[in-house]
């Protein structure tokens, strides 16, 4: 075939002047777009557990004959599902006899009412059999990952959880930061947002407890009644072999382990149990005493629970929920309350004012919360409303949230409350600890991080860490002198932000005790930067979109911080939209 070009037309392309513009444009622009795709793997990857998913819940290669987890919560739950894939026995030990039951399994979650005398008048609790957790009927919210990684677990979660009341809703929370609606990606979501479960702790607890029983037709997991005392270490001191528990008739047993995994909550029993453990070993011991961080932010909180008054659905339809998002945009105005599930979250900023609202559906009922740094606590809902009525943000509490209390108030004798305080937040840094810890050591849930609950994360952080162990687990058996370090370096990349972002919003709080050998001036520039990024949330998608995926443990909080958010950012610092409020 004749070649289209001539040596003429070659001799013109050679010595065109743009000829070297061409060229680099024609390397340069596929190089960009790989070096993108690159760093974007890298980044998802690093800083997030979405590229685990892909794997999750499918069988593996045997790592290991048993792995024993402490504690049968929400943590040790997912963990143990997860390891069924990797070992051919997993030991759960759990404390809590109830929990254990087919009546917890079964989705059992109170046994009744009783009546609590309080500052504010004395009111009703509800009363259950889960002692030892103790924001059992706290109102808890969850992210889009924590969805995803029960249904990739569980093929039946959403039946089962359907079936006991858990509402799956678009990942809407309508929240105001400091007072400032929020713009949601519904335009990348064809006009919607990814799903929610919006359910209360205590019965997403039942369901994933129902889903494991059904998932364990083979048996590999084993329940045992019992509280893990202490760990067995090796000869050569690298791994742990066994756990010395107390059953529940009080007797002292040795249950051998090739993975340890603890997941005992807040109580992070790991470290204490593997301080004892490496107690003959100074290099550990010095290494071991400076891991755990922790902070106090007095945060008190109240849950109330209020069942559907006569005619609800009706009534609030008519009430208009609008997203305080203001110009043109692709999400809603106002909210569709048949499709909606969560009608109002307040974040105020913690220099202005302690108090924080949130309000929605829940299982077969309506819920309010609300608290905060060092609060009273509204324990009716006309005690909530004034407590509402005094907050102060940039914007103030939009009307509809008080004419959805008006709705509630002919079941106000009805309701229930739950009355709690948070005293401790809490890191263990794991990952600083790589060259002493016994490589076949992992923890999940509270027993690495216990945040702030009013950023509602503790159970998607859990099910983060389980996901988290499973990639892990595809890449190295237990054995290996990696995988404990692996792990918890993994973990940290994807956790530390949370840790940051909660302990440097409560630092703005002058009642807060901070962390030892730090002050309440740390995260100074991150409170500035986060004020004025609220602002810029409620007006810009590509920041509205960032901060949603980040949120839902879906992309890096990274990217929330790009050149162009950071200079809207400083434009906002510069030229403020609107005066700053102030603490009178
Ligand atoms: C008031 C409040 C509100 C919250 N709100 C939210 C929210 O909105 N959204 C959210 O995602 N998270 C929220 N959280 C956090 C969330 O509840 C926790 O992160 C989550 O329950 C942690 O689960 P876990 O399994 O790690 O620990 P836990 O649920 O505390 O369970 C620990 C388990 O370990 C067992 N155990 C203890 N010691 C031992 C031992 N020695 N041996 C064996 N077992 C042992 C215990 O019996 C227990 O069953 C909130 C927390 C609080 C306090």
């Amino acid at each position: 075939m004749e070649s289209p070009f001539t040596h003429d037309a070659l001799h013109t392309i050679v010595n065109s002047p743009y000829t070297p513009y061409a060229t680099a444009a024609a390397l340069v622009v596929p190089t960009v777009v790989i070096a993108k795709r690159v760093m974007h793997r890298y980044m998802m990857r690093t800083y997030t557990g979405v590229p685990d998913l892909e794997a999750l819940g499918t069988q593996a290669k045997p790592k290991g004959n048993v792995a024993v987890v402490c504690g049968g919560s929400i943590a040790g739950l997912l963990t143990a599902r997860v390891l069924s894939d990797h070992f051919d026995r997993v030991v759960v030990i759990e404390p809590e006899a109830w929990a254990l039951s087919n009546e917890a399994a079964d989705g059992v979650t109170t046994t009744g009412t009783c009546t609590v005398a309080a500052e504010g008048g004395s009111y009703a609790t509800l009363t259950h059999k889960r002692t030892r957790v103790y924001q059992y009927t706290a109102m808890h919210a969850y992210q889009v990952l924590l969805g995803r990684v029960l249904r990739k677990l569980f093929p039946g979660f959403d039946e089962l959880a359907r079936g006991r009341g858990v509402i799956f809703a678009p990942a809407e929370m309508n929240a105001r930061l400091s007072g400032w609606g929020c713009r949601l990606p519904y335009a990348e979501y064809g006009g919607t947002l990814p799903e929610v479960p919006f359910t209360s702790r205590r019965t997403l607890e039942g369901v994933i407890r129902g889903c494991v029983r059904a998932a364990n037709a083979d048996g590999k997991i084993e329940f045992v009644h019992g509280t893990v005392t202490d760990f067995k270490l090796s000869s050569d001191a690298t791994r742990l072999t066994a756990v010395t528990m107390r059953d529940g008739a009080g007797s002292t047993r040795i249950v051998t382990a090739d993975l340890v995994v603890d997941c005992t909550g807040v109580i992070q029993g790991g470290l204490k149990m593997l301080t004892r453990t490496l107690n003959g070993n100074p290099k550990a011991s010095s290494t071991l005493a400076t891991l755990r961080q922790s902070y106090d932010p007095k945060i008190d909180h109240v849950t109330i629970e209020v069942p559907y008054p006569a005619n609800f659905e009706e009534n609030i339809a008519k009430i208009k929920l609008d997203t305080g998002v203001t110009g043109k945009w692709a999400g809603p105005k106002y909210l569709d309350t048949t499709k909606v599930a969560w009608w109002y979250t307040l974040a105020p900023d913690p220099d202005v004012d302690y108090r924080i609202l949130a309000a929605g559906r829940k299982d077969n009922g309506i819920v309010f919360f609300a608290g905060g740094w060092t609060s009273e606590m509204p324990v009716t809902l006309e005690q909530m409303r004034e407590y509402a009525q005094g907050v102060k943000s940039d914007n103030p509490v939009p009307q509809f949230y008080f004419d959805i209390l008006d709705l509630c108030m002919p079941v106000a004798d009805r309701v229930t409350v739950f009355e709690g305080k948070v005293n401790s937040c809490s890191r263990v840094f794991y990952e600083r600890a790589a060259d002493v810890l016994p490589r076949n050591f992992v923890a999940v849930g509270d027993a690495t991080m216990r945040l702030n609950p009013r950023f509602g994360e503790g159970v998607t952080k859990a099910a983060l860490g389980a996901t988290t162990l499973d990639g892990v687990l595809r890449s190295y058996a237990p054995s290996h002198k990696a995988f404990g370090a692996t792990y918890f370096q993994r973990l940290a990349n994807r956790t530390q932000s949370l840790w940051d972002g909660s302990k440097w919003s409560d630092y703005g709080r002058e009642t807060t005790t901070p962390c030892e050998g730090e002050t309440l001036e740390e995260g100074k520039f991150f409170r500035w930067f986060k004020l004025r990024l609220n602002r810029v949330l409620e007006r810009d998608d590509a920041a509205g979109s960032a901060m949603f995926h980040a949120q839902h443990y879906l992309a890096p909080m990274q990217y929330a911080m790009t050149p162009r958010i950071m200079l809207k950012v400083l434009w906002e610092g510069m030229f403020p939209t609107a005066p700053f409020e102030r603490r009178a």
